[in-house]
């Protein structure tokens, strides 16, 4: 077991820093895409309360598998079975095309994990709140409109989970839409 509570973490932290150290966000600003997953799990401590060491490791992690070249088998031999396996439901399958991922999204999210559901509505709230800061480069207003909508709909599917995270995603998605 960890000497310190807080090592979890800290290392997931660390290890999400290293692999995202080269990319970017979408905005204008190309703000370092590690601002991204410490916003997530900074929206889950202060505004969801989470404390589940596994749950906020995972939030540092959850985009690693997506998109760098990190496997869940690393994660699960760096971090254990528990936050691998909320990393994996967290991880799209690139392979597949956009529109059949983001309809897997939807089909999944009721039966996720509620670990993996935390993880996912702190995740939609970063990016949505994002998107109402800027229009990413090379998207127009259609866009921004068709990801709140589909964003709603995987909401709709993680409800019952924590009541301050989604009356947030209420506020922003009824802002926008
Ligand atoms: P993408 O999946 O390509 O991009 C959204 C993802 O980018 C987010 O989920 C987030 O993922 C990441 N991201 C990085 N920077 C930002 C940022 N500044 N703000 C918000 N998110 C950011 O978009 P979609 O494919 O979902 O596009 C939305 C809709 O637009 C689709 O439903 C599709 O119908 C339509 N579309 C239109 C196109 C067009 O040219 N008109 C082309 C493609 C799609 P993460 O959490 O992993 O960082
Ligand atoms: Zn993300």
């Amino acid at each position: 077991p960890p000497y310190y509570p807080e090592l979890p973490k800290d290392q997931a932290a660390d290890f999400a820093a290293r692999r995202h150290r080269f990319q970017k966000r979408k905005d204008h600003r190309q703000t370092p895409y590690i601002n991204h997953p410490v916003g997530v799990a900074y929206i889950l401590t202060t505004e969801g309360r989470v404390t589940d060491p596994a749950v906020l490791a995972a939030a540092y992690l959850h985009d690693t598998v997506e998109d760098t070249k990190t496997t869940i088998e690393e994660i699960e031999a760096e971090f254990g079975k528990e936050v691998a396996s909320i990393v994996a439901e967290c991880t799209d399958d690139k392979t597949l095309h956009r529109d059949v991922r983001k309809a897997l999204q939807i089909e999944r999210a009721p039966r996720n994990s509620m670990q993996a559901k935390l993880v996912k509505l702190a995740d939609k709230l970063y990016n949505l709140r994002d998107l109402e800061r800027g229009t990413p480069v090379g998207w127009d207003k259609r866009r921004v409109k068709e990801y709140f909508k589909w964003s709603k709909e995987v909401i709709a599917g993680c409800k019952g989970t924590n009541d301050a995270l989604e009356a947030a995603l209420d506020d922003v998605i009824n802002r926008n839409l």
